[in-house]
């Protein structure tokens, strides 16, 4: 894998995306006049103060004296506001996705009750987990690290690849051939194949009886993916880069995938709800992504995994989790194969403020909202 740097930002051949060298999120804090405090966080891993300032122009003079018990009515003018002007996704909806999950937090603290409560209560209170990447360059590396999961309870591991048929298929006959034929290990391909290719790929990693691939080809290709998802037994997964029902309508109507995979840090609790109920209608089971979404995204992620009927697992970046859980002063846990549910009021997490204020560059701070009775 070469890594160019390049003003900061990490570009990897596999990756399409510009990721930060450093993590980078947006945080938001909502304060209501009698001191309730609601935070929200979404994914922002370049660029943070662009949705930073959609919320500060755009929505804080809307919010300012706002119930904030009002989330679905909120989060719908909110997405009304610029929906004319073709703002409906990307950063539009990444600043609605950090008020929104501020608000949630925010309610579950006025009623002194976790966000799952709210939501309708949880179906588990451990979220099962999949470890996400084996970063080390050599096979044997990548052996080892994957037994060290094996050993620490982890079932379930995601390869993030799309070097082509041939390495990809051997990386994973590999993993195969060393981890046993019950270890779950699925890939992620990055968008980086043709429709034909995908296929041919899903046909190798059929007969490795890897769970899901997950991103075959280009994330605007609808019906690409629904050739790819007719012609594979194994499951298709998309959805990372989606925001909202609307656009999961189109996909889940022509059957374009088997698992959807939304990001909390992208659509927050309101539309992830939404998102996995139109799923279930369809018989979709939702494997949250989770990439480098912070302690305040974890804890949201894990609040709206244990309320959704049709959860199936839960991506767990190792690299990040450590980091993410600075931004909290109880720690999120990750173990054995499995999240356990904070149980707290709100989103469950204890923000640590001094130490954003004191690492983090322009936290966004709303004061004056209205009072919670
Ligand atoms: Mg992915």
């Amino acid at each position: 894998m070469v890594r160019f740097k390049r003003r900061g930002l990490l570009c990897t051949p596999e990756y399409r995306s510009i990721y930060s060298r450093n993590l980078e999120s947006l945080i938001v804090k909502l304060t209501t006049d009698n001191g309730l405090e609601g935070w929200g966080e979404a994914l922002a891993p370049v660029g943070p103060e662009i949705p930073g300032n959609i919320i500060s122009s755009l929505f804080k003079p809307f919010l300012l004296g706002k119930d904030p018990r009002q989330i679905n009515v909120i989060w719908n003018k909110l997405y009304d506001s610029m929906r004319e002007r073709g703002y409906f996704t990307g950063f539009m909806v990444d600043a609605i996705t950090a008020v929104d999950v501020a608000l949630w937090d925010l309610y579950g603290k006025s009623l002194d009750l976790p966000v799952h409560q709210l939501l309708g209560g949880a179906f588990r209170s451990e979220i099962p987990a999949y470890v996400s990447g084996l970063p080390e360059k050599e096979m044997a590396k990548k052996i080892e690290r994957a037994q060290q999961w094996k050993q620490q309870g982890f079932n379930a591991i995601k390869l993030h690849l799309g070097y082509g048929i041939k390495e990809d298929v051997e990386i994973m006959n590999q993993l195969r051939e060393h981890l046993g034929a019950d270890f779950r290990l699925m890939v992620d391909a990055h968008w980086q194949y043709t429709v034909p290719d995908a296929i041919r790929l899903g046909r190798e990693l059929e007969k490795l009886n890897i769970e899901f691939l997950e991103a075959p080809t280009l994330p605007e290709d609808v019906d690409g993916h629904v050739e790819i998802t007719r012609s594979l037994d194994m499951a298709v997964a998309i959805g990372e880069a989606k925001r909202t029902k609307f656009q999961f309508k189109e996909r889940l109507v022509k059957r374009a995938a088997d698992v959807l995979q939304p990001d909390v840090g992208r659509v927050g609790i309101t539309e992830m709800r939404n998102i996995a109920v139109l799923a279930e209608t369809f018989g979709i089971p939702i494997a949250p992504h989770l990439s480098v979404g912070l302690g305040i995204c974890i804890a949201a992620t894990l609040q709206v995994s244990a309320a959704i009927n049709n959860f199936y697992i839960l991506e767990f970046q190792p690299s990040v989790f450590p980091n993410a859980n600075k931004l909290v002063c109880n720690s999120l846990v990750c173990e054995k194969g499995r999240y356990l549910l904070p149980d707290g009021p709100g989103l469950g997490v204890n923000v640590d403020e001094a130490f954003i204020r004191e690492n983090c560059s322009n936290p966004l701070l709303l004061t004056n909202g209205r009072r919670l009775s």
